[in-house]
């Protein structure tokens, strides 16, 4: 099973290593057979290849069977003509990843934000929006009119809000069975309109599904004041990115922000922060969120190859990341701990191999 590597920017080369020790540490284990190959992308690839995101890496990519992508520094990158490309926008447009599935919950013995206890997995519409660089054809889909105005455009479509709503719905019913659709259509009537008129008919398909409608502000004071009260969010792609670091950061830290790209034919694990520069080099920031990340991808894999021992070793590293980050001894410093990136992850192979299988 081929896994591509893409190290990225700021903390990425170093959580992407702590996630590479983890997956060999299941690997010795449950002896999948992982073969890693690593892809240059960001400032090393500007460096390298004039690019951020040269067609040599996309193609290298093409390869695998899963992805796990690094933070970028994409804030800082050229103008695109300059070969500034983000990466992940870029992999999420080409690779038809539809699906940005992001999990966020409290866990026990692990201060969180508020206190309030929850669990919920927010479903983000990934392959258009408000994303200038992946909703239009041709072309870009910001511009500039004159000096003192510019535009942005908004796509949604029928066949991507469909996608999203499918997929969530799919999840809550395998979860806690409710559905909450966050738009905007109080203001932007037609393009939220098309949005929720997809999620109602999903709905429709799901009787034993419980739906409701939030709009997006509200939701963000809904989800400080009672987050226990979420199961499943699905919304497009900006308001998506935006509410997933709040659930986050109330769960405890962006640090443990997991997520999966899911797409047809294949996904790719990737943090839900970014390259974080001001902890960059130091070796503090913690890899939970990627080494969460490479769980859910072992998950999805195992369910598409049909290889159950795939699935038991992202099963066997969730446990193992929770056994872990249970103990305050063993936390880094976005938890109040003390542990290093290395050494965090270290106890999180040492946990897998400590576990075996059940
Ligand atoms: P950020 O998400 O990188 O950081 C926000 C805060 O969270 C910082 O204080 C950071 O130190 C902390 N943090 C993030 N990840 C952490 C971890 N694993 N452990 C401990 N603390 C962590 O947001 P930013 O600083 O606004 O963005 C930095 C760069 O990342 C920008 O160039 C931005 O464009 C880019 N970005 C990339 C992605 C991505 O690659 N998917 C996503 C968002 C932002």
């Amino acid at each position: 099973m081929k896994i591509a590597l893409l190290p990225g920017d700021g903390i990425g080369p170093e959580i992407t290593a702590a996630t590479r020790l983890v997956l060999e540490a299941a690997d010795e284990i449950w002896r999948i057979g992982f073969t890693f190959f690593e892809v240059d992308i960001g400032f090393k690839a500007l460096a390298d290849h004039g690019s951020t995101f040269p067609d040599s890496a996309y193609e290298a990519v093409l390869g695998a069977d899963g992805l796990i992508l690094g933070p970028v520094s994409h804030l800082d990158y050229p103008a695109r003509d300059k070969g500034g490309l983000n990466p992940s926008g870029e992999l999420r447009k080409r690779l038809d990843l539809y699906a940005n599935i992001r999990p966020a919950r409290t866990r026990p013995g692990l201060p969180s934000a508020t206190g309030a206890q929850f669990d919920m997995v927010i479903y983000r519409e990934n392959t258009e929006g408000f994303y200038s660089d992946r909703c239009m054809h041709a072309g870009n889909g910001e511009l500039q009119v004159t000096e003192d105005v510019a535009l942005a455009t908004r796509r949604i479509t029928r066949k991507a809000s469909m996608r999203i709503a499918e997929a969530g719905f799919a999840g809550a019913a395998q979860r806690r069975g409710k559905v909450t659709a966050v738009h905007k259509q109080n203001v932007l009537r037609i393009t939220d309109g098309l949005f929720l008129d997809c999620c109602r008919e999903v709905a429709g398909r799901y009787p034993e599904v419980a739906y409701e409608e939030l709009l997006v502000d509200a939701a963000c004071a809904h989800l400080v004041r009672r987050p226990g009260d979420f199961d499943v969010i699905v919304t497009t792609n900006m308001f998506g990115d935006i509410l997933s670091d709040l659930a986050s950061e109330l769960s405890g830290s962006l640090g443990l922000a997991a997520s999966l790209n899911a797409g047809q034919d294949i996904a790719m694990a990737q943090a839900q922060h970014g390259s974080a520069p001001d902890i960059a080099g130091q070796g503090i920031a913690n890899p939970a969120s990627l080494i969460g990340s490479a769980g859910m991808l072992l998950d999805w894999l195992g369910a598409r190859a049909k290889r159950p021992e795939v699935t038991a070793a992202g099963q066997s590293l969730f446990a193992a990341l929770e056994q872990v980050l249970a103990d305050p001894e063993s936390r880094t410093r976005d938890l109040g701990g003390t542990l290093g990136t290395h050494a965090f992850a270290s106890a999180v192979a040492s946990a897998l191999a400590g576990g075996g299988k059940p």
